[in-house]
């Protein structure tokens, strides 16, 4: 049988990798500076913790999720998302204590899974980073988090993205809004997809997010969910879009965006990319002020997002940011004979102590098949070691490029390579 990877999985290869970090570093750089610290979490959870969190009548939950019986009868799931797990982790290790300083900030980065039909951009192994903030409910709070967002975009070098903003209210707003769209609906109902006809039922804030047409058409003139807001979501809300203007970030008010999950209140958006005329979402979030309460943590209000990293990383190739090529190699130590070969591993040794990237020959192969892989590697600085240098000690160090040359000994490589380094590579040009 020939082995394959299994279905909507994907293997990231060296060579894609300095994107990956690329994306990694500059999250993690930028929510620093916002005082996020990381969160990791196990990869599966008690299936409850998702079929609670995201609802029962989420895609994710009768769709999509990759869940199984373990060897010990306990029902599992690999995790769809981020949000539940840090939620469950919040509660679980009891981040709300008063010792602890609010909000306690929180980013994550990783594997999540779902069972969906693989197609172009869509897996079931995918990569999500996420940031959530617990336990203050200020609009001064959902605006930092969006600003952070525009921010990382920024530094990426992601360009054209625009903040989409909603508010869903408080439990109140939505149960008069969820009314007045049932009415609005079901006179059309018959012309409505399948899901959408279930949602209706089921969740009619869903229909508002169908992305078939017939659907689209429909919801267009629906009524608006800002119309339906309580007093005090009206004025949080105006708040928040106070603070947005007041730090320059420029949005849109789309009423008709609703999250396809079910624990979220009063502020929502997504920042939206728009690549050959179709609209990505690439950043999704908002408050969720109920949920650590029905972990059965203490009410505690929370704002976050998630951002799927593969979606990032093709529209990051489609507008083509300048990612920082992967590291050249400092030196590369051809290697001939037997003597040689275990003074290349102390001399590889001392130089990677200090902090040198070096690669090696091991295979005795000839010399010149050895300098084409210093040419491959990128390699500024090659060291010929033959036992002949093995035995007297004295080497020379030769720039790949200009060809110039500084003689040396082992011991002075060893002890410390820095002025020979920069002799070398000030002089370049
Ligand atoms: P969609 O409507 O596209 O299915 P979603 O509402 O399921 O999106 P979220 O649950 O908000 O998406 O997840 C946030 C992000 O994760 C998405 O914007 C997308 O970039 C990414 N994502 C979701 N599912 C997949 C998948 N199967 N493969 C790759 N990326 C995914
Ligand atoms: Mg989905």
């Amino acid at each position: 049988m020939k082995l394959q990877k299994p279905k909507g999985t994907a293997d990231l290869l060296p060579q894609d990798m300095a994107k990956w970090q690329y994306i990694e570093t500059m999250a993690r750089a930028v929510f620093e500076d916002y005082n996020f610290q990381e969160i990791r979490t196990p990869m599966f959870e008690n299936y409850e913790l998702f079929s609670r969190a995201t609802g029962e009548t989420s895609d994710i939950v009768t769709k999509e999720m990759y869940d199984f019986m373990d060897k010990g009868d306990r029902h599992v799931a690999l995790r769809p998302e981020g949000t539940a797990s840090t939620v469950r982790a919040y509660v679980e290790n009891k981040l709300f204590a008063p010792e602890i300083p609010k909000p306690v900030k929180m980013y994550y980065i990783g594997s999540m899974f779902r069972y969906e039909r693989p197609q172009s951009g869509r897996f079931r192994e995918f990569h999500q980073l996420g940031v959530e903030c617990f336990g203050m409910k200020n609009p001064a709070v959902d605006v930092e988090v969006m600003a952070m967002a525009k921010n990382f975009f920024d530094t990426v070098g992601i360009t054209g993205v625009t903040l989409h903003l909603n508010s869903l209210g408080d439990s109140d707003s939505r149960a008069a809004y969820r009314q007045a769209l049932i009415d609005y609906l079901t006179p059309f109902e018959a012309e409505l997809s399948e899901d959408s006809k279930r949602r209706l039922h089921e969740n009619p804030l869903r229909v508002l997010d169908s992305k078939e047409e017939a659907d689209k058409k429909i919801v267009a003139d629906a009524p608006s969910i800002l119309d339906y807001l309580s007093e005090e979501s009206e004025a949080y809300f105006s708040s928040v879009r106070q603070q947005l203007e007041a730090l320059s970030i420029d949005y849109v008010i789309d009423t008709n965006m609703v999250r396809g999950l079910d624990y979220y209140n009063d502020t929502i958006f997504e920042f939206i990319v728009n690549i050959k005329g179709q609209e990505l979402t690439v950043c999704a979030g908002g408050r969720y002020d109920g949920l650590v309460e029905y972990f059965d943590g203490p009410e505690t209000p929370a704002f976050g997002f998630g951002l799927g990293l593969e979606r990032l990383l093709m529209i990051a190739e489609q507008q083509e940011v300048n990612f920082l090529p992967a590291e050249p190699l400092d030196v590369y130590i051809a290697v001939m004979g037997d003597a040689a070969t275990v003074v290349a591993s102390q001399l590889t040794e001392s130089l990677r102590r200090q902090a040198y990237k070096v690669e090696r020959d091991f295979s005795n192969r000839k010399l010149a098949k050895q300098f084409q892989s210093a040419e491959k590697l990128a390699a500024e600085l090659v060291i010929t070691l033959g036992d002949n240098e093995a035995e007297t000690g004295n080497i020379k160090v030769k720039h790949n490029r200009t060809r110039k040359e500084v003689e040396t000994t082992i011991s002075a490589v060893s002890n410390d390579f820095s002025p020979i380094f920069e002799a070398l590579l000030i002089n370049e040009d």
